[in-house]
């Protein structure tokens, strides 16, 4: 009799892993999601919370009384990125491998325009790195990553771009995030980061998201100082090469030398101003 008993769990057991992967191959992973999610909830929910106390002071120097006053930390800013790689399904895979990337974003965005969504917007995906904006050295913490499905060379599908527009409007909207604050990887990791490639800003910045320059330039006055300029609008200047590479990347395209031209340098006070 137990061992019956024995032989049907063990038949079932099969039968269910198998069900339950073949109607979604991402089960495992997102189980992992929902532990990770719950372990954060904790953190959030912890009366009084836990390791912020300061060690310099006294126990007796110091307290804990809930505010009644305060709300979830939002995003600010929204990064693009292109993912460099050939399917949404493999982007997917990349962003639920543990292994030595350990990168993510919050949404996907398939060539045919289909959105993934795969961190909540007030939890902080693993897409930014190491880099820069303006005094923001987290940006992880400061943004909404969003990875546009693209090997590197391939165009952009007007699906896709309508895609992209579609979330950016929700975002803008439902978090307040500032027109200046949609921005390139490449703009705020410009020593490491080209993407994403070739990307129609003007047409973004035209919606509302971003900053463009206008049609007609004034030309700087003589003492205008280009990498202050740089710095003014958000770039990294340690490397200066490397920001006037970026800034071309977003602003010019047809020419990305490290070498800022006359034309350029119009485009650049012009755009210094808004951004002042
Ligand atoms: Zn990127």
């Amino acid at each position: 009799m137990k061992s019956n008993r024995l032989h049907t769990v063990y038949c079932v057991i099969p039968i269910l892993l198998f069900v339950s992967c073949s109607t979604n191959k991402y089960a495992a992973t997102n189980k992992v999601y929902k532990m990770q999610a719950k372990d954060y909830a904790k953190t959030i929910s912890a009366f009084p919370p836990i390791a912020q106390s300061i060690d310099s002071l006294a126990a007796d120097s110091q307290s804990w009384v809930g505010s009644i006053n305060f709300g979830i930390r939002k995003p600010n800013f929204v990064i693009l990125h292109h993912t460099a790689q050939k399917s949404t399904d493999q982007t997917i895979r990349t962003f639920t491998v543990k292994g030595q990337s350990e990168v993510s974003a919050h949404y996907v965005i398939g060539r045919d325009g289909k959105v993934v969504q795969m961190v909540n917007d007030y939890l902080r995906a693993h897409h930014a790195g190491t880099g820069r904006w303006g005094n923001d050295t987290d940006l992880n913490s400061s943004s909404i990553g969003i990875e546009i499905d693209n090997d590197g060379f391939e165009p952009y599908s007007e699906n896709q771009i309508q895609g992209v527009i579609k979330i950016l409007a929700v975002l803008k909207k439902r978090y307040k995030i500032p027109t200046a604050n949609f921005i390139g990887h490449s703009d705020i990791a410009p020593s490491r980061k080209p993407d994403p490639h070739d990307f129609p800003w003007k047409r973004l910045a035209q919606k509302g998201y971003g900053l463009w320059y206008d049609e007609i330039l004034n030309p700087p006055p003589v003492e205008f100082d280009t990498k202050l300029a740089l710095r003014i609008i958000g770039y990294d200047i340690s490397n200066i090469s490397a920001a006037i590479v970026a800034f071309k990347r977003h602003f010019v395209q047809i020419d990305i030398t490290p070498v800022l031209t006359p034309s350029d340098k119009l485009i650049l006070f012009n755009l210094y101003n808004k951004y002042l």
